[in-house]
């Protein structure tokens, strides 16, 4: 418990309730039922306390950006989370909010009666803002856990300007972390396991889950049909991934295909959503080659992208993606939690100098959000990412960069381009809304980057990036193809035709 302590955050001074009939478990975004500190933390507390766990899940229907795709993903992994729970004999309180039954002051209701209040130490959206909310309310201890990265954020250190300052760092720190993973099971003792009625209804699976989520007044963007939510679905593309396309990782990762066609795992939805530990994504990785031990770590490449790991490229490559990349963001968030929002707040100076320096630059053409949301640009490639985002909830990497730098270059400022990105990603993005959704789109505008010259048009000396080059890097027909078969942008937005990947 003492290394986990790194993990644990403290919201607010209270007591424990010695009277509190549970200790619950606020489930917000880690939501699975294995391998999950959270739950853990919670688990230890209700064993020590000898009280019942009580873990409670909730879905409100006014989260920004919410629509029938998000929903019907985290539904889907309410429903298998049900049923695992009876398996493991744990209470678990699923709830989802309708308009004839509201969400709001209902978790205020069960802290108050619970001894203690475990939640997810998520470091953006809307769960930094809601923890610290309930915290300040309630009677109750209220503590957050990091089960965000294999090394707790709070022993990565201050925040860093490139992600090669972050990678020695995590290299250092990755085994005593990896001596301290989550329970694959959670090892409730007997008091833990005692049930206990929740004082209202819990939400029941329907049969047909998409004629619920059709209930709901939520925005009618459809579910994206290829990649359900929940634990077996996020082990099914962890294993698949692992079978096929790891192989190819180091080599072609940044050609844009297809997620079938292409290389990358297609996992940040799972992460993003919970479904799936990122202890387990590399552990299952590092077994690829044969059973992995930390033995095999060579020392003499710490801070390196290659060979640190162990000798397979194509799983050290992914490793510097699933661990260095996806890192940067969420220490650079647990260090400013929500200040996103302006590009003045989130830029290094450089950046924001050289953004204001051409600020009044022509622009060859400026576009709308609606003109850019509706993939109506003179741009083939752009459009098609766009139309790929759209219909299946997903972009791939490289493409993902271009369709950031397009969209600074032709909007009316940079402020308003980081807006309209952010709207873009978060509303249709699968994996959006997240530490690295931020950070993604903020490297496109100099972010963790460096000034490249020479300096240009609008961008100055932000890293440039053309859809010509792109065309001559890569081959694009097949990906231009695969997009061509993809429905249509306004037949999605308007909740009709489901995508396929
Ligand atoms: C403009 C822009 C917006 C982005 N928005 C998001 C977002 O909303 N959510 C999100 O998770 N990532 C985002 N990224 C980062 C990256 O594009 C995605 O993580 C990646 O494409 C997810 O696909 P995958 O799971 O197949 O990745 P893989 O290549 O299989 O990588 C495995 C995992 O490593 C992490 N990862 C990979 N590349 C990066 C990266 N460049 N930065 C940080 N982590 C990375 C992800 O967790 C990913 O699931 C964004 C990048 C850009 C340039």
């Amino acid at each position: 418990m003492t290394y986990k302590k790194a993990r644990l955050t403290r919201l607010n001074e209270a007591p424990t309730n010695a009277a509190g009939r549970y200790v619950l478990y606020w489930c917000q975004m880690f939501r699975r039922l294995s391998r999950n500190h959270a739950l853990d933390y919670a688990v230890a507390v209700a064993n020590e306390l000898k009280k019942p766990l009580v873990v409670y899940e909730g879905l409100r229907l006014d989260y920004p950006w919410a629509s029938r795709r998000l929903h019907t993903f985290v539904l889907e992994g309410m429903r298998e989370n049900a049923r695992r729970a009876k398996e493991l004999g744990l209470t678990y309180w699923p709830f989802v909010e309708t308009p004839s039954a509201p969400a709001r002051g209902l978790v205020r209701l069960l802290a108050r009666d619970a001894a203690v209040v475990v939640t997810d130490d998520f470091p953006c959206f809307v769960v930094p803002g809601q923890s610290a909310a309930l915290a300040a309310k309630v009677e109750v201890p209220v503590f957050a856990v990091d089960g965000n990265c294999v090394v707790p954020l709070a022993n990565l250190g201050p925040s860093v300007s490139a992600a090669a300052h972050l990678r020695p760092r995590i290299h250092k720190a990755f085994v005593e972390a990896w001596g301290h993973r989550a329970e694959v099971t959670p090892r409730l003792g007997r008091d833990a396991r005692v049930r206990v009625d929740p004082p209202f209804a819990v939400w029941e699976p329907p049969a047909d889950l998409p004629h619920f989520v059709a209930s709901l007044p939520l925005d009618p963007l459809p579910a994206v049909q290829d990649t359900p939510g929940g634990e077996s679905a996020a082990r099914q593309r962890l294993s698949d991934f692992l079978a096929r396309r790891l192989r190819g990782y180091a080599e072609s990762r940044s050609q844009p295909a297809s997620l079938e066609e292409g290389f990358a795992s297609g996992l940040s939805p799972y992460l993003h959503f919970g479904h799936l530990s990122i202890e387990e994504v590399v552990e299952r990785a590092l077994d690829v080659p044969g059973p992995w031990t930390p033995a095999e770590i060579d020392v003499k490449q710490r801070g390196r992208r290659e060979g640190f790991f162990c000798r397979d490229a194509n799983v050290n490559a992914f490793l510097d993606e699933a661990l260095t990349w996806r890192d940067v963001g969420f220490l650079w968030h647990s260090k400013r939690r929500e200040d996103t929002g302006h590009l003045a707040t989130a830029l290094p100076f450089w950046a924001l100098e050289t953004l204001k320096k051409h600020a009044a630059d022509p622009r060859a053409y400026v576009y709308s959000r609606e003109e850019w949301e509706a993939g109506e640009t003179h741009d083939e490639l752009w459009n098609a990412a766009q139309k790929e985002l759209v219909a299946t909830g997903r972009l791939h990497n490289y493409l993902r960069m271009l369709w950031g730098k397009k969209v600074l270059e032709f909007s009316a400022s940079p402020e308003e381009a980081y807006q309209t990105l952010v709207h873009l990603n978060n509303k249709y993005a699968l994996d959006g809304r997240n530490p690295n959704s931020y950070t993604g789109i903020l490297w496109t505008f100099g972010l963790f980057d460096r000034p490249w010259p020479p300096e240009r048009n609008v961008l100055g000396s932000i890293r440039y990036m053309s859809s010509g080059n792109t065309a001559k890097k890569f081959r694009l027909g097949p990906y231009l193809d695969y997009v061509k078969r993809l429905p249509s942008i306004a037949s999605v937005r308007a909740g009709g035709a489901a995508s396929k990947e």
